[in-house]
């Protein structure tokens, strides 16, 4: 018999002060309908194959955490733009398909390290997502109100929705490469550079073209969503059997992550994870042993399965050459076919004199070529990024090509959670990992 998931451990959950509130919202959660299709999760299973396999380069990115209000069609819009220009730099590099895998519709709830925020002298329990509670800084807005799960459902539907819209009506278009480019980004050096290379794409676009080449392929991309599984009761409830199949599937998101608080062997996280037939990701820490790996591996994808699991590394610049050999050594000796991603953000987060909290661009771009030289060094495939961003001119990390300096950080500080790489700062990661990709 399987051990029902709510004997188990669950860290990370919040305590809703009313309980029949929940169980409401949750019997709501499970008459809705889908948010992905069980195909479309085995679909990005097979990408991500073919990413462990060494042949795709997995791009993820979005925000720390959505909010509801950001839930508009200009952050929607420039958010996809950011990663469709990421995504066009590296496959041009890489010459490789590049996997888009966007940290959104669903990226609602959060790990907090302390469960209390203090400002001010007055201490208040900590934001945990919208689908929990509210970020604004005051008593009532810091309950948790399950309610926030079927707004979460709601956003994520209508986030989705537009996404879906995008990215299949035209304006991923490969031809609309340079419409992508907006003016604030044409003006930085990241943005004149790709500028030159939307001029080379299309001059490729104008070739094929008067060949008789006109690749349907061309005017849509593949774009799935993900978000970390935290929420026990939201994924859960969103979990259905799939018909074709008999497997159940977190219909919440293609791609679902457990994080770095939330993947202790015997908790109810990885538990709910090994269930899932998604493609799935785990956060491997610098505490993270050889053993630890394997039996995440163990537990997650006893199968083996090609596309199954991918390890999200996160590091530490300062760490990554030392902590992650050992761990790709083990995973070769030993016949994982799980894919490396490196999330240059989580291991390099601190606070500035100001209050904020923040990253240096330059550790989050020596922590992606410290993973670029230990798998180069090891022989075996840097498959993928996995990053915070947004599409907006905010400033939220401290450098870049167009630098923010620390006392600049309170100008747009607009994040409710971690720090953010702007549109600039996204692009120029972008050309980063381009040059170590180039084969
Ligand atoms: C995150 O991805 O926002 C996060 C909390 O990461 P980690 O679990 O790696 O700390
Ligand atoms: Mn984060």
């Amino acid at each position: 018999m399987t051990t029902a998931l709510g004997a188990l451990p669950a860290a990370q959950q919040p305590e809703w002060p009313d309980r029949s509130a929940a169980e409401q919202a949750v019997t709501e959660l499970r008459a809705m309908p889908p948010l992905v299709f069980a195909g479309e999760c085995d679909l990005l299973r097979e990408r991500l194959a073919a990413v462990s396999r060494g042949e795709a380069f997995l791009l993820q990115g979005g925000d720390c955490a959505e909010t509801f209000d950001g839930v508009s069609a200009d952050n929607v819009r420039n958010k996809l733009k950011t990663l469709l220009q990421m995504a066009v730099v590296l496959t041009y590099a890489a010459s490789m398909p590049v996997v888009k895998v966007a940290r959104l519709a669903g990226q609602y709830a959060k790990p907090r390290s302390k469960s209390t925020e203090t400002r001010d002298g007055v201490t208040l329990p900590a934001f945990r997502g919208d689908i929990v509670n509210g970020f604004e800084f005051t008593e009532a807005s810091r309950v948790p109100d399950p309610h926030r799960m079927l707004r979460a459902y709601h956003a994520s539907a209508a986030t989705l929705n537009l996404t879906r819209a995008f990215v299949g009506g035209g304006f991923a278009d490969l031809h609309q490469v340079h419409s992508w480019n907006t003016d604030f980004v044409r003006t930085s050096p990241a943005g004149q550079r790709y500028e030159r290379l939307a001029g080379r794409i299309d001059q490729a676009l104008r070739f094929m073209r008067a060949i008789d080449i006109d690749a349907e392929t061309l005017r849509k991309v593949e774009l799935y969503s993900s978000h970390e599984a935290l929420l026990l009761e939201y994924e859960t409830a969103l979990t259905r059997v799939d018909s074709r199949t008999g497997s159940p599937y977190d219909v919440s998101g293609h791609f679902v992550w457990v994080g770095e608080r939330t993947r202790q062997l015997d908790g109810a996280h990885l538990e709910f994870a090994s269930r899932i037939r998604n493609p799935i990701g785990v956060k491997v820490g610098p505490t993270t042993s050889p053993d630890d790996l394997m039996a995440l591996a163990e537990k997650l994808d006893p199968d083996r399965e090609p596309g199954r699991l991918t390890f999200v590394s996160r590091m530490g610049a300062a760490k990554i050459r030392e902590a992650l050999p050992p761990l790709v050594q083990k995973a070769t000796a030993s016949g994982l076919v799980a894919s490396w991603v490196c999330d240059p953000m989580h291991g390099n987060t601190y606070e500035a004199a100001s209050g904020h909290k923040t990253r240096k661009f330059d550790d989050v771009m020596d922590e992606v070529r410290g993973f670029f030289e230990v798998h180069h060094g090891l022989g075996t495939h840097p498959g993928g990024l996995h990053v915070e961003l947004t599409g907006d001119d905010v400033t939220e990390c401290v450098g870049g090509g167009d630098p923010i300096a620390e006392d600049g950080l309170g100008s747009r500080y607009e994040t409710v959670c971690d720090p953010r790489l702007n549109r600039t700062q996204s692009l120029e990661l972008a050309f980063l990992v381009a040059e170590l990709l180039e084969p």
